[in-house]
């Protein structure tokens, strides 16, 4: 390191080349030209078992490099001087990276959390300084840091970066240390200027309270008789709370059907943007969803329509995102950057997968069950069909008294972890081991996990828990929380490099904490006697993961519009994505639902204030069904410790290793077809 930084301040007293300033959206002052000297000046030096490494290396830097960094003198020359061609050498600094990353992010980490902890916790009076500090983010400047002192560009001189598909097809023959250098040559891919970030933000924000902000008051709905069929007052945010209102009355013989068809008739409402403007967010008129007319005091008021106001937050986030794209490298789409970036999986082997699982024949045998259960034909909104939760058949008194009495508090908690790592078989040894690496605070909302960052830091188990002691239900989110912080210690002390520390993306350690989740009552040495929930429970992971496939399909082919038509007003993008629904719904819905043409799976959301986001949803499910087949017929403990030691591969050869086959739909399938069967 010393070699390294006394010969960036060479370079910088050798030539007075002044930097300029920063611009707005300022990109590379290196041209391919001087592209092409540095790496030939490098490779007639270091020969050409280095020619892969220089030429990577150079373009790389080349593209991150700011005239603020300074003139293309001091580019060659530092080229010049940094690179490294000795492999000890730069297993040297690779090391020194990775101890000097894992402080800082430790330390960071640390900041966040003793912060955040008046925010989070339970501990005392808050007060509104505390969400000042609680807002403080330590990284936000970390990056331009790195590019400052010039580390940014040893780093991306000399630990080239690869693409997804190199990944895909080199990366099954690289050891480990070859995976931890191609992990750290993905540190610094693309500078975005932060205006430009900025504005991502500003569209993000303003997208996000649109959305929190779009309540229906259910209770001022009317139907053709005039008829009110919901309590006064009562207001639903859209789509979440519609969606889980359909859900909850299937429980209702009496007017369920009748208040699920009324609320449909909203959401069709919503996503053609017929919706009256002023109905949103206010109770002021009665509005009937079917003849879409509105009234108030008695007589029909005439009201405008919303103005497309759903489809311009996309536009706007879409404008906002194609701005980075030029700064963004290979990945100069956001389709790219979410999917090749971010999930690891390219997009077109996403939309393979979900084709494969939504054309599925066990789609028909799980869609006929559901109209024996409801006798009658389905109707679009039974995508949210909620009559598969199996009653339990324990006794929920009898479970919270269970658990409030083993967990009074959060230092209960604390002290019994080890003893329910010992209940699914991990060694005394282990389980003390894995325990001392976790802490359980009491947290003010419904609880969290998060992670060290550092080793020698600990995770932390975020659980609400009642002055009465935990209910079964909140022991039962804190066992899924637990479930993360398992995977958050291996991933972290048992992985042999810092930099592959981590899981794949979020559905991977979303799928340890289903796994613990499931093992709930197990735990507390009870058994559920319902023959038919294990079943059960199957059926309704298949037909949730048919839903929200379909919207994650829906939610794709329009950013695949946007990119195509990137002047689309938002009218525009109002018919393109209901003619996109209306498709995926045709091609995989209409066929068991006997009905065509429906908007349905436009309503989510996470398509305004979160884009792509839909579809790492259903990755958790497809591993957590992939990982549960094949361990059960071996040690818990083992498999467990010895698929989340892997660290951060690519989702696939993480697959591959941990479970013989990358990640499938076919598990769930065979899994729902026998299910279906027994239940039968
Ligand atoms: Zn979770």
């Amino acid at each position: 390191m010393k070699k390294i930084l006394s010969a960036v301040l060479a370079a910088t007293l050798l030539f007075s080349c002044k930097p300029t300033q920063n611009s707005k959206v300022e990109s590379t002052n290196i041209d391919e030209t001087t592209v092409k000297e540095v790496t030939s000046l490098l490779k007639e030096k270091y020969g050409d078992e280095n020619s892969f490494r220089i030429e990577r290396g150079v373009k790389q830097a080349a593209g991150l490099w700011r005239s603020s960094d300074g003139c293309k003198d001091t580019f060659k020359e530092f080229c010049q001087t940094q690179f490294i061609s000795s492999p000890d050498e730069l297993k040297v600094v690779f090391e020194k990276i990775s101890r000097n990353m894992e402080i800082i992010n430790g330390n960071f980490n640390l900041i966040t959390l003793g912060l955040l902890e008046p925010v989070h916790l339970e501990i005392g009076e808050q007060h509104a300084i505390d969400n000042v500090f609680g807002s403080f983010n330590p990284y936000a400047h970390l990056s331009e840091d790195l590019y400052k002192n010039k580390l940014a560009f040893t780093i991306a001189l000399n630990f080239p970066t690869y693409s997804l598909d190199e990944k895909t097809k080199m990366g099954a023959n690289w050891s480990r240390l070859e995976w931890a250098y191609a992990r750290l040559g993905d540190m610094f891919t693309s500078r975005v200027p932060a205006a430009l970030l900025q504005d991502v933000t500003t569209a993000e924000t303003n997208a996000d309270i649109y959305i929190a902000d779009y309540n229906i008051f259910v209770g001022e709905l009317v139907n053709d008789n005039n008829e009110k069929l919901f309590p006064e007052g009562m207001k639903l945010l859209s789509h979440w709370n519609l969606r889980d209102e359909i859900k909850s009355n299937y429980a209702d013989n009496d007017k369920g059907l009748e208040k699920q068809r009324m609320i449909y008739q909203v959401m069709k409402r919503i996503v053609a943007q017929e919706i009256p403007a002023k109905v949103v967010n206010s109770e002021e008129y009665q509005w009937n969803p079917y003849s879409n007319k509105t009234f108030k005091d008695g007589e029909e008021v005439a009201l405008e329509r919303e103005p497309d106001s759903r489809y311009q937050q996309i536009i706007n986030n879409f404008k906002a995102l194609k701005e980075v794209d030029k700064f963004s490298g290979d990945m100069d789409t956001y389709i790219k950057r979410k999917f090749d970036g971010e999930m690891e999986i390219s997009q077109p082997d996403v939309e393979a997968l979900f084709d494969k699982y939504l054309s599925s024949p066990v789609v028909k045998d799980v869609a006929e069950l559901i109209k024996k259960r409801l006798g009658r034909d389905l109707e679009p909104f039974d995508i949210w069909y909620d009559g598969f939760k199996a009653r339990s058949s324990m006794d929920q008194n009898m479970l919270d008294q269970i658990t409030q009495k083993r967990f009074p508090n959060a230092a209960a908690m604390e002290k019994d972890l080890p003893n329910i790592l010992v209940k699914l078989g991990f060694t005394k040894e282990k389980s003390d081991y894995l325990a001392s690496k976790i802490a359980v605070d009491p947290a003010r909302g419904s609880g969290h996990a998060w992670g060290a960052q550092a080793k020698g830091d600990k995770a932390h188990l975020r659980t609400r828990i009642p002055a009465s002691g935990m209910n079964y239900k909140g022991y039962n989110i804190a066992v899924h929380e637990f479930g993360h912080n398992v995977e958050q210690t291996i991933s972290l002390y048992d992985v042999d490099h810092y930099m592959l520390n981590g899981v794949p993306n979020t559905a991977f350690t979303e799928a340890l904490a289903f796994i613990f989740q499931k093992r709930d009552l197990f735990i507390l040495d009870m058994k559920d006697d319902n023959p038919e929930k294990a079943n059960l429970e199957t059926v309704d992971a298949f037909w949730s993961i048919y839903e929200i496939m379909g919207v994650g399909m829906v939610d794709m082919q329009v950013w695949k519009w946007l990119y195509a038509n990137p002047n689309a007003t938002a009218a525009e993008l109002r018919v393109a994505t209901e003619n996109i629904a209306k498709d995926v719904w045709n091609k995989y819905y209409a066929p068991v639902f006997g009905i065509q043409n429906e908007t349905i799976l436009g309503i989510y959301s996470h398509m305004i204030s979160n884009p792509l986001y839909l579809c790492a949803y259903s990755f958790g499910h497809l591993i957590d069904f992939q990982i549960e087949q094949y361990i059960a017929d071996k040690s818990f403990p083992d498999e467990v410790q010895r698929i989340y030691k892997q660290g951060r591969l690519i989702p696939n050869q993480w697959m591959q290793q941990a479970v013989g086959a990358p990640v499938s739909v076919d598990p769930v399938l065979n899994a729902t077809a026998e299910a279906v069967k027994k239940i039968n």
